[in-house]
Formats: structure tokens, sequence, C-alpha cells
């Protein structure tokens, strides 16, 4: 068997071209979306993946602003940028680029921001929602994972998902979606016993964990959907995902290829959560779109 590959690049192409027309109709109504990134420090990666998301924007017809702060700024000095932020009427969404610099706790920083403007979904007022069911803003990365999921066409009802990876940003929220969706969830982690075991009766697998082909084509179950949200290098310095993706490709039903598939996908649900939420500030103001 050859799986069938799940195209991110395309699925995001499709979507950011839906966010545009909204995003359009949000401009003629006299409301320009707007997103501001903040970006503490200097971090390579973090800088490219900032610069992709105010490229995107654009694209989108999403006003965006870039906040770069000195990788020693204070937690005092970004708090009170946030507050800024949360209180201009021209900022609908605010995205606290991560990883912070060591000296910045995380939770701190992010629950700053108003959940309202929330777009990465990471404010616990937002994870809260999720959790009882009725989430103001999916985060991004599980977000573009169930729409991945959908195009399978597959009824997640009574499949066993399995999630390998815990984080708030990824794993926890990804295993809460499909478990909304009726799937029987798994989630493991580094003190999982015999993940394999895991892995290869999962109908679903979900990999976010960041370690370099650690899922080898015999622990992926014939026929199963194959999500690798992995970002590593491989030798040759090359983007790789977590799953062995050339033995896997001969066992799943379905795969995302690294890269090109949940990357593009995590940036395309922050433009439709920018969106989203510049169409609730307009509904507030009883502006018709
Ligand atoms: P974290 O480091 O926050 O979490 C990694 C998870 O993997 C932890 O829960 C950890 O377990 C688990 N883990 C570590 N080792 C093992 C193991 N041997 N077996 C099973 N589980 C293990 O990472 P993130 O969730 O932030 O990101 C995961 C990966 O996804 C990274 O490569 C990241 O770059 C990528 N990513 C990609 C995105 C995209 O848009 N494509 C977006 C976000 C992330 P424990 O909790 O016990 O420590």
């Amino acid at each position: 068997m050859t799986a069938t590959i799940i195209d991110g690049k395309q699925l995001a192409q499709k979507l950011r071209g839906d966010w545009k027309l909204r995003a359009d109709r949000l401009n003629a109504a006299g409301i320009a979306p707007g997103l501001a990134v903040i970006l503490v420090g200097e971090d390579p990666a973090s800088k490219v993946y900032v610069r992709n998301k105010i490229k995107a924007c654009r694209e989108a017809g999403i006003r965006s602003e870039e906040h770069v702060l000195a990788a020693d700024t204070k937690l005092e000095a970004v708090i009170a940028l946030i507050e800024r932020l949360n209180a201009d009427a021209r900022i609908h969404g605010i995205l606290v680029q991560l990883p912070l610099p060591a000296h910045l706790p995380q939770a701190a920083v992010i629950e700053r921001i108003a959940p309202d403007k929330d777009v990465d979904g990471l404010h616990v007022s937002n994870l809260g929602s999720l959790l009882a069911g009725h989430a103001r803003f999916v985060p991004c990365t599980p977000a573009g994972i169930m729409a991945m999921l959908k195009t399978t066409g597959i009824d997640l009802r009574g499949k066993e998902a399995v999630v390998v990876g815990r984080s708030n940003i990824v794993g926890k929220p990804v295993a809460l979606l499909l478990l909304q969706a009726g799937a029987t969830v798994t989630l493991c982690h580094s003190q999982t016993r015999d993940l394999a075991h895991h892995t290869r009766r999962a109908d679903i697998l979900v990999c976010a964990v960041g370690k370099l082909h650690m899922i080898g084509g015999d622990m992926v179950k014939s026929g199963a959907v194959v999500i690798d949200v992995g970002m590593n290098r491989n030798a040759e310095g090359k983007l790789a995902g977590d799953v062995d993706y050339g033995a896997a490709l001969q066992r799943a039903g379905w795969i995302t290829p690294v890269p090109g598939g949940v990357g593009p996908m995590t940036v395309a649900m922050l433009l439709g959560n920018a969106v989203l939420s510049a169409e609730r500030h307009a509904a507030e103001q009883g502006i018709k779109l």
C-alpha cells in the first residue's frame, strides 16, 4: 500500500483564499483586521516563522504589526506592550512568538493577552473553553490538523486515535479535539511504556514530539492516517518530521509530509483566527458584513 499524501500546502492555500474573501469584506466595511506579532530575541527559527506570518497576513488582506524586542527585555516591558495592544481597537489579534527567552515565564506573558485577542488560543481561559467544548479560538496547529483529517472524509467516531506528545500547544489540544470528534484517544509522552504498542493500534496517529524519525514504519498500523507535526533537521540539514516518512508511506493510508504538511496549515489557521476575531469585533459594533 502507498499512502495518499495530505497536501498541507495546497489545503492551506485554499483556506487562505477563503480568509482573504472574508478579510476583504471586513476591509470594505471599514474594519481592517489587525494582527500584532511580538518577537523577543534573536532566535533564527522564530525570526523565519514571524517573517512568514507577516507575509501571509499581507497576502490575506490582514494588517500586521511586528514588535521586535531585545532578548534581555524585562517581563514588565513585555507586559506593558501587551497591555497597550489589548487596548488598541485596531488590533484584533495578538501573538507572542514562542519560545521566549529563558528569563520570561511563558505562562505569565500569555496570561496578559486579552482572551478575545488571543488568536493562538493559548490563554488559560481559551484552553478552558476548548476543554468545555465551546472554544473561542482553537490553537492553530491542532485546528490545522483537524482540517487535514477532514479532507480524508474519515468519520472519526469510534476510531482509535493516538497522540504522541502532550504539550499545551499541540498534543493536549489535539487530543481534546479528537475526543470531541468521537475518537477514543490515547495520549502518549516521554513516560509512556512501550510506545509502539500504542501507535500500532492507531487508526489516527498524530506525532508531536520533535525527535527525528522516532516513529518507524513498523510502528504504524496498516491503512492508518499519520499526521506528522515534528519539525527536525536531518543529517543533511533538511527539514524532516518525527515519522520515518519513506517507511510509513508504504504502510499508512494517508500521511502528511514534512515540509508541506502541518506547517503551512498552522499559519493558515492563524489567519483564520485573526479574521474571526475581527468579525466578532464588527458584530459587537453592529456592523453588517
Ligand atoms: P514540546 O517539547 O513542548 O513537547 C514534546 C512532547 O514530546 C512532550 O510531551 C514529551 O513528553 C514528548 N516526548 C519526548 N520524548 C518522547 C518519547 N521518546 N516518546 C514519547 N513522547 C516523547 O514540543 P511541541 O509540542 O511544542 O512540539 C513538538 C514538535 O512539533 C516539535 O518538533 C516542534 O517543532 C513541532 N511543531 C510544529 C508545528 C508546525 O506548525 N508544524 C507547530 C508546533 C510545534 P513529556 O511531556 O513527558 O516531556
